[in-house]
């Protein structure tokens, strides 16, 4: 709506979009102060603004991609993340094959080199390596002081409490379709 040029939106128009009523989208407002104008409803981009503060997203993040196989170098590819202010700053394979060659107009690095990160100030991550390879991984990325995660590869992988990981299984996501699915 902001990209249309609308200011303002009614607690009952965001109320349509996600389908809860109106009375919902205030009270889960009021619980950050409340930022809506009774009558005009809210700002758009003073919303927007809230919202990125809420969810910590007001602060770019710098990411690195760690295997760049099929799958990673679709990542590498992918334009969405820029939206919620991420930059995938670097990207490591452990194929020599692959090592030094450009993807996406970036450098394919050796994994051995993943301790580099915290001083490149990269505090995000996701694997794209195989599962056998996915542990070892995550542990070289806790040591390089990573502090999310973002798995890719089919399985889980166990870090300290201080470290936040989100496992994206796209073949298991399919396979719970069929259960849904209405049976002809
Ligand atoms: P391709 O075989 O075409 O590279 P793929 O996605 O089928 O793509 P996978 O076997 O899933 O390949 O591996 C994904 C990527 O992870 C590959 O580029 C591989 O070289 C890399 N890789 C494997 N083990 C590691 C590791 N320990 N550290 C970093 N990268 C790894």
């Amino acid at each position: 709506m902001s990209e249309q040029g609308q200011q303002n939106i009614s607690s009952r128009n965001l109320a349509d979009f996600v389908s809860v009523n109106p009375c919902q989208i205030r009270k889960d407002f009021s619980y950050f102060g409340g930022f809506g104008t009774r009558g005009v409803g809210y700002k758009i981009e003073e919303l927007i603004r809230q919202i990125k503060k809420i969810l910590k997203l007001d602060v770019a993040h710098k990411a690195a991609l760690i295997g760049v196989g099929n799958l990673g170098s679709a990542i590498l590819a992918h334009p969405g993340f820029r939206a919620y202010g991420f930059d995938i700053a670097a990207a490591f394979d452990s194929d020599p094959k692959k090592i030094g060659r450009r993807v996406k107009d970036i450098m394919v690095e050796d994994v051995s080199n993943l301790g580099a990160l915290k001083r490149r100030k990269i505090d995000l991550a996701i694997i794209a390596v195989p599962r056998d390879a996915a542990q070892q991984t995550a542990d070289a990325l806790v040591r390089a002081n990573v502090k999310g995660i973002l798995n890719f590869s089919p399985c889980y992988v166990t870090v300290p409490k201080k470290v936040k990981v989100i496992s994206l299984d796209i073949a298991m996501d399919l396979a719970r379709l069929p259960y849904y699915m209405p049976t002809s």
